[in-house]
């Protein structure tokens, strides 16, 4: 199968010919084959958005929700083709798919028709004058996207880009391009405004980096690694651009003393491994204390092993492939190097070959806990963003805090105790964008998302994404 790029309506071969093969992690088939994109499919992109642009800003608010409420509808209509779809893409299991890709990729959209709604206009009054706060779109915006959630992460940028009346240039990762394929023939057959939304595929250094570059972008939300965001915000920061970035992690799952065991165990397993330990706010340190070290353990290994790895088509799989074999192999060596930093491996540890023949070549790695390691060796202080978890011991809540705060990253977080009140005053001692009590990805989509420290800039999320994609005007008027 061969996938076009989505420019002006139209699905189009890259402008050089040239194009990628696209792989099924967990068979190690090739899939399709997708655009290497390159600068001048980047500029005719932009260039689309550009003049698509002032017909969708024209249009009114409640216009553009409709259209949204379309896509959504349009895209529950083939949820299971997403779900299908997403699964070969990436490995994941058909259930978490289903589950997670497909209803929030739908909800996405609902969504932030629904929150555009009730968008008021501020107005402050003077003695003698009156401030009409309005909102304009910020024009043409380049949406750049991972590869662990392709098309839940892609549909909450696009969504709230689009009701805020932008443009969009957008690439999904170049290892999951078919489920923003399957957003573009939904647009298309919805016979959706041509230009409005552009997708270009290829690769991040260089499509990504033309998207960056392009003078016509005004705007940037990237979503991925904590490095690439770097080389986001070198290359955006000096042209102004506006930037939201959400980048990496190093989450910690805290257990303290009166938790209730058997959920702590259940939580902080699904925390660590959903998706195979790919999403930026899995919990990848237990952090535990040690009065209950010894009675938790256990709990959370059973949990662990009770979690069924294999073939992503069969519905009772917990865990699938990891998203390609050079990721697998990267996780492996960190699972190497926690041994030679000390650490003993209290579960799993290896590759996994499922029995099953379609996918003797695909890459799967057992959930793989790690026990002994010191709390600033690499593997626990760097994201290694697979199916692996280090367990370490603390004292006092202090020390969970100050362990909790030691790295780089400041993303996500759970605490797991009887009182809640406890762990709410932990909570609000640690330094990261978003921390749940004795739950972990609940979700409300209208609160804040993102990150502190070297895990991102700005925050998405209800307000937070309207107002990202929306540029704030002033108008004064003198009464009469
Ligand atoms: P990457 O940073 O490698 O890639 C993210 C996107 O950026 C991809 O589309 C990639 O393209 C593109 N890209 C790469 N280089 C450039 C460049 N020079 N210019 C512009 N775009 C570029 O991240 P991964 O895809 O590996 O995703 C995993 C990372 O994402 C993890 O660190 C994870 O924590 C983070 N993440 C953060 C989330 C958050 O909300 N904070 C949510 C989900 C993931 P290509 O793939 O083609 O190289």
């Amino acid at each position: 199968m061969d996938i076009y790029n989505y420019i002006d309506g139209e699905f189009t071969l890259p402008i050089s010919g040239n194009m990628l093969d696209n792989l099924n992690p967990a068979t190690g088939q090739i899939i399709a084959r997708i655009p290497d994109s390159n600068n001048d499919d980047v500029a005719t992109a932009a260039e689309a958005a550009k003049l698509a642009l002032p017909s969708w800003r024209g249009l009114t608010k409640g216009e553009r929700i409709n259209w949204l409420n379309k896509i959504a509808q349009a895209l529950e209509e083939r949820s299971e083709d997403i779900a299908k779809t997403e699964s070969m893409d990436t490995g994941k299991p058909i259930a978490l798919a289903r589950r997670v890709d497909a209803a929030r990729s739908i909800s996405n959209f609902r969504f932030f028709a629904k929150h555009a709604e009730q968008l008021t206009e501020n107005k402050f009054t003077m003695a003698d004058a009156t401030n009409y706060v309005i909102r304009k779109p910020v024009g043409v915006v380049g949406l750049i996207t991972p590869w662990n959630l392709p098309l839940y992460l892609l549909s909450w940028k696009v969504a709230p880009a689009l009701v805020m009346g932008n443009t969009i240039v957008a690439k999904p990762s170049e290892m999951t391009p078919m489920t923003a394929n399957l957003l573009a023939k939904t647009l298309d057959d919805l016979d959706f405004p041509k230009g409005v939304v552009n997708i270009v595929h290829g690769l991040g250094p260089s499509t990504g980096q033309a998207i960056l570059e392009h003078p016509e972008i005004s705007a940037i939300s990237f979503t991925g690694g904590t490095e690439t965001g770097k080389i986001v915000a070198k290359t955006a920061g000096p042209m102004f651009k506006k930037l939201s970035l959400e980048l990496g992690g190093k989450n910690a799952t805290i257990i303290l003393d009166d938790a209730d065991l058997e959920t702590a165990a259940t939580g902080a397993a699904k925390a660590a491994f959903t998706n195979s330990g790919q999403v930026c706010l899995c919990g990848s340190r237990v952090l535990i204390d040690a009065k209950i070290y010894d009675a938790f353990v256990p709990k959370f290994i059973d949990a662990v092993a009770a979690m069924k790895v294999g073939n992503p088509d069969d519905e009772s799989t917990d865990i699938g492939s990891v998203i390609s074999q050079q990721h697998m192999e990267k996780v492996l060596s960190y699972i190497e190097l926690a041994k030679q930093e000390g650490g003993t491996i209290a579960h799993g540890g290896q590759r996994i070959i499922p029995n099953h023949a379609s996918l003797q070549n695909g890459s799967f790695i057992s959930p793989t806990v790690i026990e002994n390691l010191s709390i600033s060796s690499r593997c626990a202080t760097e994201e290694i963003f697979g199916p692996v978890v280090t367990l370490h011991k603390f004292d006092s809540d202090l020390a969970a805090i100050e362990m909790t705060n030691s790295t780089q990253y400041g993303l996500a977080g759970s605490i797991w105790t009887s009182d809640t009140a406890r762990g709410k005053q932990l909570a609000k001692q640690i330094d990261s964008g978003i921390l749940w009590v004795n739950t972990w990805l609940h979700r409300d989509l209208r609160t804040p998302f993102g990150g502190v420290k070297n895990s991102g800039v700005g925050r998405e999320g209800g307000d937070w994404s309207l107002n990202f994609f929306s540029e704030l005007s002033n108008i004064c008027v003198k009464d009469d």
